[in-house]
């Protein structure tokens, strides 16, 4: 999508720190952490955001979240924990309207966020 910023990263037109990344997703670093590990995964697809997701999406989300699991794995934040998080819109606190997940981890998460 055109001014998307995650689908420019996506395609690479904009460089990230990439984690990892396959046909369907890509997994990069937050250039903003808030935890001292921070990274997000998109689908390369566009999508707004949760809010638009059908069924049709329920093999991209099973994926995403696997990748999501080997990957605190690797990165040795499994045992202790982590948070997953999704914003919509702008009560959600969403700024960039490309799907993403946050992954969070490494210091003890505040419940509930603000
Ligand atoms: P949201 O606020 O939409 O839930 O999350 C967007 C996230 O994208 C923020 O945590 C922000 O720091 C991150 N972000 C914004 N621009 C860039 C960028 O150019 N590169 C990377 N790696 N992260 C970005
Ligand atoms: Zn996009």
């Amino acid at each position: 999508m055109a001014d998307c910023l995650f689908c420019k990263i996506a395609a690479g037109d904009i460089p990230s720190n990439k984690l990892f990344e396959d046909d369907q997703l890509l997994a990069f670093y937050d250039i903003d952490p808030q935890a001292p590990v921070h990274f997000l995964v998109i689908p390369k697809r566009h999508i707004d955001s949760a809010a638009v997701l059908t069924e049709d999406d329920a093999a991209l989300l099973g994926h995403i979240y696997a990748v999501i699991a080997q990957l605190a794995a690797r990165l040795g934040i499994a045992e202790n924990g982590y948070r997953v998080v999704t914003n919509v819109g702008a009560d959600g606190g969403q700024s960039v309207k490309h799907l993403h997940f946050h992954v969070l981890a490494g210091r003890s998460l505040a419940w509930p966020p603000g």
